[in-house]
């Protein structure tokens, strides 16, 4: 149960629940926006989320839009992940999105809950981080749209009273060479250990990783050595591990230089997958 008594607000539109979210903060209500809910229930019971007033933001349409037939593609903030593996309309982020909790979950927990909310595995984002996925963004002031790379740093960057409406990938993006791994402590559903989102495109790999540090990252730097045909692929990898932002994660799930053993050899599988000869 939640330890404590919140409003329920559901608006039709986004100047509607904007304009609530101002009107309840003044009120001293901490308003939070509520997508999925999976997570703000789970820690309202732990005791880590208070909140006196809560904003669903599924019904408002451009949360819910799932045009996967135009180009950009137009993913709501508010589909739920089954909706993603039920249409399938960009295969990398479906993959990271099957691999997501339970799929009793999964039919609740969002694209944008997921990558806004405090568990901070936030998949989802690595693959929007490697198709450069543009988002849409709407607060109280306006309605803007950014490349996810500009905002996302260790996590979204929002503004107050700003929540995610979209997400956007191009068509030619979505359908190019991919490549997808989690890697668990044991079993099929858990948080990762290592996850591994990666793209091919003009010759380059992209990637981004999820489990490693206390944040999902994509690194100029680690790609960079990843792509350096001048040395072979083991150096390339080790550099690239070299260049991993810190801290990396040291807890039950696995040490820490466990998870960089993991991901070297997740490196190399992603490698030889994308065609980079070994
Ligand atoms: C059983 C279980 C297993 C899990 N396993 C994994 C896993 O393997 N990998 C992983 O990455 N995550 C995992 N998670 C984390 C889960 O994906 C997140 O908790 C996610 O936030 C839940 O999505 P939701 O739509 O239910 O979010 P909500 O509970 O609705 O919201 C979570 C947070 O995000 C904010 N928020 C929601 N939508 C938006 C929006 N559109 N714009 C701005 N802010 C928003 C809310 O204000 C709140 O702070 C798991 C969670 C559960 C409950």
């Amino acid at each position: 149960m939640v330890p404590f008594d919140f409003a329920y607000y559901r608006p039709q539109s986004i100047a509607e629940a904007t304009a609530l979210f101002l009107e309840l903060e003044q009120q001293g209500k901490q308003p939070l926006y509520y997508s999925g809910g999976t997570e703000i229930l789970t820690l309202s019971r732990l005791g880590f989320v208070s909140t006196a007033a809560v904003i669903d933001i599924k019904e408002i349409p451009e949360c819910r839009v799932l045009d996967a037939d135009g180009d950009p593609l137009v993913l709501g903030a508010a589909l739920a992940l089954t909706v993603l593996e039920e249409t399938n309309p960009f295969p990398l982020l479906t993959k990271v999105a099957k691999e997501i909790a339970d799929r009793t979950a999964r039919n609740q927990i969002t694209l944008g809950g997921n990558l806004c909310g405090q568990i901070f595995y936030r998949e989802i984002a690595t693959a929007l981080l490697v198709a450069e996925a543009d988002i849409v963004i709407a607060g109280p002031a306006d309605i803007r749209q950014a490349r996810i790379n500009d905002l996302f740093h260790q996590q979204l960057q929002l503004g107050r009273g700003e929540f995610v409406v979209q997400f956007k990938v191009d068509r030619a993006t979505a359908t190019l060479p991919h490549f997808h791994r989690k890697r668990r402590k044991q079993g099929e559903v858990g948080y990762p250990l290592v996850t591994i989102a990666a793209l091919k495109q003009d010759e380059a790999v992209r990637v981004a990783f999820s489990g490693i540090c206390p944040f999902p990252f994509r690194s100029a730097d680690v790609e960079a050595h990843l792509n350096d045909r001048n040395r072979p692929i083991g150096e390339r990898i080790q550099a690239a591990i070299a260049a991993f932002p810190r801290p990396i994660l040291h807890d039950i799930e696995g040490s820490a230089d466990y998870r960089l053993f993991v991901a070297a050899q997740l490196l190399e599988d992603a490698l030889r997958e994308l065609g980079e000869s070994i």
